[in-house]
């Protein structure tokens, strides 16, 4: 079956060299390429998903995409030129929510990411720590909240690993935090302190003491006692990150929360010429205030778009997670004595500032979760696209782990982009132990409901919310084509009818995340006169078992003709 499907494939791959004869035609104009790759698998993600073996750029743009002997009157004395030897070509990868100057900033600070008990946890950050003896607070990130029962770390547990300093650690999916006794009582947080809204301070079921944990909004009782990193540290971590990035392919992001601290790292990195990634911003909404924090996003659009970065979305929070059970369902949670979990924004302040934002030609970026808040931010499009009337506006929804069955064609309907983190549909331990039973079987079947949403006709894009999970797209790429852990051997899909085509799932990383930045026209494909953003990969996705997609690296990373990545063995 495998071995026939690859036939299929390389003879559309010969139909296609013959069709991309019109590229050919197209660059002969007489121009010289800086640069020729050639003898590749170059799979150009455009309309009709052919392949050529050449690419040519000159100035930062493509000038050919076709056969190799199309590329002959291309060739110049400074013509350089790369022996693909076969290798995969696709364009530059966009991921459509990430959080870079966070991830960036974060890889100076603890991080206990994928470490599975608390004895080593603690362990970590003991060690953290002890080699960093001048810092004021231990802060960092990364603990997972099935390591912790009830995702319930307390703070005398972090007392052992850090007694000496006030220490505050968030977890992977940056929705709960852990401060240990100092932090608490820096902050303030005794057993009379009261829930903020939309927050929880998690409290011993007896005394009612704070026992450590925050979630949500209740994390600023202490995130807001920490001394703020500088704006050169911001941009370092940004830095950091934007590289970090490339040498994953990615060379265009959609900053998912963009705070003051946030745009002025993007804004001095863009000044600097150093901003290697083309940026859309989201901008940060306070659920707290209604559409009087409009003016101040319009404002914002203005100073901050720059030379790669445009400041034209907006995001909004519209709830929390599942495993904490903050997320919004429509229907109880099985474990949460009859709690559904809550909206950030009851339903009609949501349709009042997304109809307010639409009109003012914002891209709306909306954060939901639970099958309810889908509902809720659907209906508030609906109702904004009535007062408005449609525009080209590509909103899109984020994160789209429960969707009820009956919203999925509304996708399609509305035009609104269905925004996957494909690495997380998977039955890891966030799902077996923390949204399986909460939720009861009937409800899981639409977990991350991929292709149901695909086959409506919607588009999908993609993104990895690093630092949440990890920004590398090709682990990402094989669990939406297999339903299975990035290393887990083959075996049975979770969900099989969510799987996604290789194609498809590439195309929500390339093609559809320029358009949803509004940059189809200049990047996201290999065609001739847009930006050559393009990598390079070791091996060619097609023709590797579906399991070990994750193996494959990309080796060389251009931006605009540039090369802002190239592994050694390149
Ligand atoms: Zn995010």
């Amino acid at each position: 079956m495998e071995s026939k499907l690859f036939e299929m494939i390389s003879s559309l791959r010969i139909a296609s060299v013959l069709i991309n004869a019109a590229a050919f035609a197209a660059a002969q104009d007489g121009r010289i390429a800086d640069l020729i790759l050639r003898h590749g698998a170059i799979y150009t993600m455009d309309a009709a998903r052919s392949w050529v073996e050449s690419v040519a750029v000159a100035n930062g743009r493509i000038i050919f995409a076709g056969p190799d002997a199309g590329i002959t009157r291309l060739v110049g004395p400074s013509t350089k030129i790369v022996e693909l030897s076969g290798r995969m070509v696709l364009p530059a990868f966009h991921d459509s929510h990430v959080h870079l100057m966070e991830g960036g900033v974060d890889m100076s600070l603890c991080n206990v990411k994928s470490v599975l008990t608390p004895r080593e946890v603690l362990a970590e950050i003991h060690k953290f720590a002890a080699a960093h003896p001048d810092r004021p607070w231990i802060t960092g990130s990364g603990w997972d909240l099935p390591v912790f029962p009830e995702a319930n770390p307390r703070s005398e547990q972090l007392d052992e690993a850090v007694s000496d300093r006030p220490a505050y650690i968030e977890s992977a999916d940056g929705h709960s935090g852990w401060a240990n006794s100092k932090a608490l009582a820096l902050a303030g947080i005794t057993k009379d302190t009261p829930d903020s809204a939309g927050g929880r301070i998690e409290r011993d079921r007896v005394t009612k003491q704070p026992t450590g944990t925050l979630r949500e909004s209740a994390r600023e009782l202490v995130t807001s006692k920490i001394p703020p990193a500088t704006a050169e540290e911001n941009a370092a971590g940004l830095k950091r990150a934007v590289e970090f990035a490339n040498s994953l392919g990615i060379v265009s992001v959609q900053e998912a929360d963009a705070s003051d601290e946030i745009l002025n790292a993007y804004r001095t990195l863009d000044t600097r010429g150093q901003l290697t990634v083309k940026a859309v911003a989201a901008l940060r909404t306070d659920p707290r205030r209604s559409d009087d924090q409009v003016a101040g996003l319009i404002e914002r659009r203005a100073r901050f778009s720059g030379k790669r970065m445009r400041a034209i979305a907006v995001k909004i929070f519209a709830d929390g997670v599942i495993e904490s059970g903050t997320a919004a369902l429509l229907d109880p949670y099985l474990n949460r004595g009859g709690s559904r979990g809550d909206l950030n924004f009851e339903p009609d302040r949501l349709t009042s500032l997304v109809t307010r934002l639409d009109r003012e030609g914002f891209q709306v970026h909306i954060h939901a979760i639970g099958d309810r808040a889908i509902r809720v931010s659907l209906d508030a499009h609906e109702a904004a696209q009535r007062t408005n009337r449609r525009r080209d506006a590509r909103h899109h929804i984020a994160h789209l782990e429960l969707i009820e069955p009956q919203d999925i064609p509304r996708f399609r309907e509305l035009a609104i982009i269905a925004n996957f983190q494909p690495l997380w549909a998977f039955a890891d331990p966030y799902v077996r132990d923390l949204t399986l039973g909460p939720l009861g079987p009937e409800r899981s079947r639409w977990l991350y409901p991929m292709a149901s949403v695909l086959k409506t006709g919607a588009v999908m894009v993609a993104g990895s919310d690093w630092p949440v999970t990890s920004l590398n797209p090709i682990e990402a790429i094989q669990v939406a084509v297999t339903r299975r852990g990035p290393t887990e051997p083959e075996g049975p899909a979770w969900i099989p009818e969510e799987k996604v085509d290789l194609s498809a799932i590439l195309a929500a990383y390339t093609i559809n995340g320029a358009y949803l930045n509004h940059e189809e026209t200049e990047t996201g494909s290999i065609e001739v006169g847009k930006a050559a953003d393009l990598i390079v990969l070791n091996r060619d996705l097609f023709k590797i078992p579906r399991d070990k997609i994750h193996e494959a690296k990309v080796v060389w990373t251009l931006l605009e003709g540039q090369e802002v990545f190239r592994a050694p063995e390149f």
